[in-house]
C-alpha cells in the first residue's frame, strides 16, 4: 500500500459489520437499512433487465431518463434549474462522486477543509488525490445538545493554499443539519476567498422536527463554484445499488465527469432506469419515510436515554451520537469493541473520524435506520450495561 493511503486500512464499517456478523450482535454500525425501498421501484429495475434497458453499457453521463428526473427534483424542491445534458452527472453512488470530484479539482499540495467528524472516505480521497486536510471541529454543545461549527474557526482555516471546501448536511455523524445562516455564511466565505465547494447532500430527505435542508448552491455566487452530491442509497433505502448523482455548472461536471470515467467508465444501467421513476414517486413517500425514520429515531434516542447514554437527538440523517461519559466510559473506541460481547449491539466509535481522535473518543454513533423490535431489542440490552 503507497504512502497515501496506508494510514487508512479497512474501513470501520467492514471492520464493525463483520464483527457484528461473528457475534451475531445486532448491527447498528454500519449505515444501511434492514427493509428495502418501495416495492414499485424494484419492478422498475426488474423491467428495465427484462426489456434489456442498461444491460449494455449507458452513456458515459448517465442514462437522460435519470439525468432528466435529477435536474426536476432539484427544480421541484429547491428551483435550483440544471441542464440535464451539461450539469448532471450520474455516479457509482456518493462514493465515487466524492472521490471524482476531489480527483479532478485537487492539485497535490492543495488544501481542502472537511468538516471533522467526517464521513470516512473524504480523508482517504483527499489523500488520493494528494492534498492535504485541514480538518474544522464541529463541536458538542452542553446547552444546544447539538454539534455546532465555529465559523470563526472555518474562516480562520482558510489560506492561500485552500483549494475547497467539502461540506456535508445533514451532517454524518453528528446529525447536525447545517442552519440557513451558517449556509449563508460558508457561502459568503467561498464566495470571498474563491473557493470551490463539494457538498455532500446524501441525507437530503432525512431532516427532523424544525430543521430544513437548505442546498449550499441556492446562496448567492454558489450556483457556479459549487458540486452538489446526492445519492439513491439513503432517499430510497437501495444502497446496494450505487445510484449517485452530481449536479453542478458545466464546467465543474465536466472536470468531475473526466475523473469518473477512468474510475468506473458508468455505473449500473438497469438501476439507473428504476431510480428515474423513483425521483418521480409522489410527494407522500419523502413524506412517509421521513416519518417513519423520525419515529425510529426517537424510539432509539429514549432507549440509549433509558440505558444512561447522553444523547444528541439528530436533526438529520440516519444516526445518532452518543457521549459515553456518563457511563463511567472515556474510550470510544474499546467500548465498540467490547460492546459486541458486553451487550449484544454494534456501534460506531467516532474516533476515526477525527484527525484530532482525542476530541471524537468519548462519542459512539448508533444507526436508526433498522426494525422497530431491533431497536426496542438493542435499548433493552444496552440498558443492561448500567
Ligand atoms: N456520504 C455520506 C455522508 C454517507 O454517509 C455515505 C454513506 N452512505 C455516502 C456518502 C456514500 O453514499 P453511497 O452509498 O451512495 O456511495
Ligand atoms: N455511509 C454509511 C455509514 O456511514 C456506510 C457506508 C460504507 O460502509 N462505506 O455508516
Amino acid at each position: 500500500l503507497n504512502r497515501r493511503l496506508a494510514e487508512f486500512g479497512t474501513t470501520i464499517f467492514a471492520e464493525m459489520s463483520a464483527l457484528a456478523l461473528s457475534t451475531g450482535a445486532i448491527n447498528l454500525g454500519q449505515g444501511f437499512p434492514d427493509t428495502d425501498g418501495p416495492e414499485e421501484v424494484r419492478e422498475a429495475a426488474v423491467r428495465a433487465l427484462r426489456d434489456g434497458r442498461g444491460n449494455q453499457y449507458p452513456p458515459g453521463p448517465g442514462v437522460p431518463e435519470l439525468r432528466t428526473a435529477v435536474a426536476a427534483h432539484q427544480q421541484r424542491r429547491y428551483g435550483l434549474s440544471f441542464d440535464p445534458d451539461t450539469e448532471v452527472l450520474v455516479t457509482a453512488g456518493a462514493t465515487e462522486a466524492i472521490a471524482a470530484s476531489l480527483l479532478a479539482l485537487v492539485e497535490p499540495g492543495d488544501e481542502v477543509i472537511a468538516l471533522e467528524p467526517y464521513y470516512d472516505s473524504y480523508a482517504a480521497c483527499i489523500a488520493m488525490a494528494g492534498g492535504r486536510r485541514v480538518p474544522v471541529t464541529l463541536r458538542a454543545q452542553e446547552d444546544e445538545a447539538r454539534f455546532r461549527l465555529d465559523l470563526d474557526e472555518l474562516r480562520d482555516a482558510v489560506t492561500d493554499r485552500t483549494r475547497l471546501l467539502l461540506i456535508n448536511t445533514p451532517h454524518n455523524p453528528t446529525g447536525t443539519v447545517l442552519t440557513r445562516e451558517e449556509l449563508a455564511a460558508i457561502a459568503e466565505l467561498a464566495v470571498e476567498r474563491d473557493l470551490l465547494v463539494v457538498t455532500d447532500e446524501v441525507y437530503e430527505h432525512l431532516v427532523f422536527d424544525e430543521a430544513e435542508h437548505v442546498p449550499l448552491a441556492t446562496f448567492p455566487g454558489m450556483r457556479e463554484r459549487t458540486v452538489t452530491i446526492s445519492s439513491s442509497g439513503k432517499t430510497f433505502s437501495f444502497t446496494g445499488w450505487k445510484v449517485g448523482w452530481v449536479t453542478a455548472a458545466p464546467e465543474l461536471v465536466t472536470a468531475v465527469r473526466s475523473a469518473k470515467q477512468y474510475l468506473t467508465y458508468v455505473s449500473a444501467g438497469p438501476f439507473q432506469y428504476a431510480i428515474a421513476e423513483a425521483l418521480a414517486l409522489p410527494e407522500s413517500y419523502f413524506t412517509a419515510f421521513r416519518d417513519d425514520m423520525l419515529l425510529k429515531r426517537n424510539l432509539l434516542a429514549a432507549g440509549l436515554e433509558e440505558a444512561g447514554f447522553r444523547v444528541f437527538r439528530p436533526s438529520g440523517t440516519y444516526f445518532i451520537t452518543t457521549d459515553i461519559r456518563p457511563l463511567g466510559e472515556t474510550d470510544g473506541f474499546a467500548f465498540c469493541r467490547a460492546l459486541p460481547e458486553r451487550a449484544g449491539v454494534v456501534a460506531i466509535p467516532h474516533a476515526v473520524f477525527y484527525d484530532h481522535r482525542e476530541e471524537g473518543a468519548p462519542f459512539v454513533r448508533f444507526a436508526f435506520c433498522k426494525r422497530t423490535d431491533l431497536l426496542r431489542e438493542a435499548g433493552e440490552r444496552l440498558a443492561e450495561l448500567r
